[in-house]
Formats: C-alpha cells, sequence, structure tokens
C-alpha cells in the first residue's frame, strides 16, 4: 500500500486544508482535462508563512504574490479540502496536477532539489523502507517538474505582473539620474523643495 493511502487512514493529509499553488501551465492543464476554469482563485493565505521571504529561494515571492498578498490557488471544498480531493484521493491524473504537488515532499529553490520538506509521516513507513520508494517517486522525474515550474513561473502572470510594478518603480531614480545630467535642473512638473531635491540628488 502506498505512503499517501496509509496516511490518509492516519491523519490530515497534504490535499486537506493546503494552499496549492498553481502556475498558467497547471491553469491550462487542468482546465483542458476537466473542462472546468471554476477551480482556482487568487487568495490570500491564512498563514503568514506563505508571504514570508525566502532568502534561500529570492525570487519566489515575486514569482508567486501579487502585491497585495494574493496567490494564484485552487480552491477548497466546504471541509478545507483540497477542490480535486474524492474518497479515492486526487482524482487528477499524476500528469495533470499542479507541479507543486508532483514535487511535495521535495524541497527546492530556483537551482535544484534541495532535500525534503517535513510533513509525510515517517512512522507510516515499514522497516527499511526509503521515503521516495514508499511514494513512488523518482529523482529524475522531480528535477524535471522543478525545471517546468520555475520555467512556468517565470513566464506567469504573477510574474509580469509584479516586473511591471519594478519597472515603474525603477523610473523614479531613472528621472533623478536624468536630472542629474542635466545639471540639477528639476523639470517643471517636479514641486518638490530645492532643499530635498539636493538630498535626492545625493549631494
Ligand atoms: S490537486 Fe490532487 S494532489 Fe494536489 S492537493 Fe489537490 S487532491 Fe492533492
Amino acid at each position: 500500500m502506498r505512503l499517501c493511502v496509509r496516511c490518509a487512514q492516519h491523519e490530515r493529509t497534504c490535499c486537506q486544508g493546503t494552499e496549492v499553488l498553481v502556475t498558467d501551465g497547471d491553469i491550462a492543464r487542468i482546465a483542458a482535462y476537466t473542462g472546468r476554469h471554476d477551480f482556482w482563485e487568487f487568495r490570500r493565505p491564512a498563514d503568514p508563512w506563505y508571504l514570508t521571504p525566502q532568502p534561500a529561494d529570492p525570487n519566489w515571492l515575486l514569482y508567486t504574490a501579487r502585491a497585495d498578498g494574493t496567490r494564484p490557488v485552487l480552491k477548497h471544498q466546504a471541509s478545507g479540502d483540497c477542490v480535486f480531493l474524492t474518497a479515492q484521493g486526487c482524482s487528477l491524473p499524476l500528469t495533470v496536477r499542479p507541479l507543486v504537488c508532483r514535487l511535495y515532499p521535495y524541497d527546492y529553490t530556483e537551482r535544484g532539489i534541495t532535500g525534503t520538506v517535513p510533513g509525510c509521516p515517517l512512522y507510516l513507513l515499514e522497516e527499511g523502507e526509503d521515503l521516495f520508494t514508499a511514494l513512488g517517486m523518482r529523482l529524475e522525474e522531480a528535477q524535471q517538474w522543478r525545471r517546468q515550474l520555475y520555467q512556468e513561473l517565470r513566464r506567469g502572470r504573477v510574474w509580469r505582473e509584479n516586473r511591471h510594478h519594478l519597472r515603474s518603480a525603477a523610473g523614479v531614480p531613472r528621472r533623478r539620474l536624468q536630472r542629474r545630467r542635466n545639471g540639477g535642473v528639476r523639470p517643471a512638473r517636479d514641486h518638490r523643495s530645492p532643499g530635498s531635491d539636493a538630498a535626492a540628488a545625493g549631494m
């Protein structure tokens, strides 16, 4: 019996009550398979950990969370279970499941797979049984899915939106730089005091 089945008989599983991030690619694959478009939403996570900067993976938040703190995630059923969880387990085939589901419980960053996240019930492993063998997971497959995950995040709507905000914010120093090149003469639209102008120019 697979470890996930054993887990479901003993405790709440990773498919219950968690925030499952979806890429634009996940959304397209699931929509094509199910014919549904109502399975995901932008939602602010209840657990602030999801919005915590990840020093080991510095782009993660820019790829996954909008400026208002919302993230593209699968919806929950009233019970808190994932919208695709049934009594028989996940109703999506492996190659249609969100990439973060396929990768769990591997831990990873944009650079590679870094280890394992705590969460799987190791106490249910049989003597001498290895976690990933018990889950039926192969490292090569996980490496490929990790690469695909970050490729889709780098092309995704959240990163495009955040990149737009970053470029807009970067426009302010560019204007200051142009002014500095222009001998410190402020354009007519800048109504700040001369004192603040000198401070802004770093003089
Ligand atoms: S999509 Fe499937 S594997 Fe992922 S959380 Fe939902 S039920 Fe679990």
